[in-house]
């Protein structure tokens, strides 16, 4: 069996397509568009790009997207100064803080961040309140990588009701937010992490497995039941070139990606899963143009309810 590979790039498009006559109505009856504030605190190069692809994004769907930019010598106060601004800002309708943050801002950085944006304007779903609302079924603003998912499921016909699911890694960002939404659309789920026994066993329970553990080419084929649906969540950079070949063969063209620019992107899942899995996400191109569609959704939905539109 090859596995059907899921175009992330597509669906995001037709998020992206499906929230564009909502900015054109917000923009003609408040006369602005929605706005997003994205903080970017130093240089990390991966940030960067990313940050570019949501200014890119954002900017091409019709939001004002505000860039600000803190350097990595900030303290976190100055962070949280920023954030304050932007809370009270009349004009932001969202608000984004790039992880990672400095190392120097402390360990509880991101959590503080998160503690501070305002629910109302939380697009990425963090604030222990929109957690709250999530976990009791009522999120305005869901974390935007999950909720991606279940578009990208929903929009491909895999049926979530009544399956086995089984998300690997339990973090507040994806493992835990992403079972969240699984179980309330009526899957059976299991939440795996680094301490559970046997794992590829449990995993070969689902019929949706989600890899969000952030470990190269981690899920062999032996985690994966036939048929199943694969996503994969994993951003994983290789560095070294044996290890490229270890994962995809001599003859990849991954090997000529690798010389070209000394390092690749991979996911979570062994490329050999697409000899088992029935469906599966690519790395690029799967979860991450969705966790991008869904932040420009999600500035859209806070746009209309700070308006009184929604
Ligand atoms: P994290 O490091 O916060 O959490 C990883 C989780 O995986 C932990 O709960 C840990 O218990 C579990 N884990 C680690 N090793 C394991 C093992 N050997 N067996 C079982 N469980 C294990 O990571 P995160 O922020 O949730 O991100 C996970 C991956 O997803 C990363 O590669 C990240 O870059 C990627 N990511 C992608 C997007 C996207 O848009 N595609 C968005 C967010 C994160």
């Amino acid at each position: 069996m090859t596995a059907r590979l899921l175009d992330g790039n597509l669906i995001a498009r037709q998020i992206r397509e499906s929230v564009a006559p909502g900015v054109a109505s917000f923009t003609a009856q408040a006369g602005r568009p929605p706005c997003l504030g994205i903080v970017l605190v130093g240089e990390d190069p991966a940030s960067e790009i990313y940050v570019r692809n949501k200014v890119k994004a954002g900017t091409e769907s019709g939001l004002r997207v505000d860039l600000r930019r803190l350097p990595a010598s900030s303290s976190i106060e100055a962070l949280l100064r920023l954030v304050e601004e932007l809370n009270r800002s009349e004009t932001h309708d969202g608000i984004l803080v790039q992880a990672p943050l400095p190392a120097t801002m402390g360990k509880s950085a991101a959590q503080s961040v998160f503690d501070a944006i305002s629910p109302a304007k939380d697009v990425d779903g963090f604030n222990p309140q929109s957690v709250g609302l999530l976990v009791q079924g009522r999120a305005t603003l869901a974390p935007c990588t999950p909720s991606g998912i279940i578009e990208m499921l929903d929009r491909s016909g895999i049926e979530i009701r009544g399956s086995r699911a089984v998300v690997i890694g339990r973090s507040e960002i994806v493992g835990k937010p992403m079972a969240m939404l699984l179980v309330q659309r009526d899957a059976t789920v299991t939440i795996c992490h680094s301490k559970t026994p046997d794992l590829p066993a449990v995993a070969r329970e689902a019929d949706i497995l989600v890899a969000a553990l952030g470990r190269a080419g981690y899920v062999t084929p032996d985690f994966v039941k036939p048929g199943a649906t694969v996503i994969d969540v994993g951003i994983n950079r290789v560095t070294e070139e044996e290890a490229v070949r270890r994962l995809f063969g001599r003859d990849s063209p991954r090997l000529a990606d690798f010389a070209k620019r000394g390092s690749i992107v991979t996911g979570d899942v062994h490329p050999a899963v697409a000899s088992v899995a029935g469906a599966l996400t690519p790395v690029p191109g799967g979860v991450g143009p969705l966790t991008i569609a869904m932040l420009l959704k999600n500035t859209l939905s806070a746009a209309r309810a700070r308006a009184g539109l929604a």
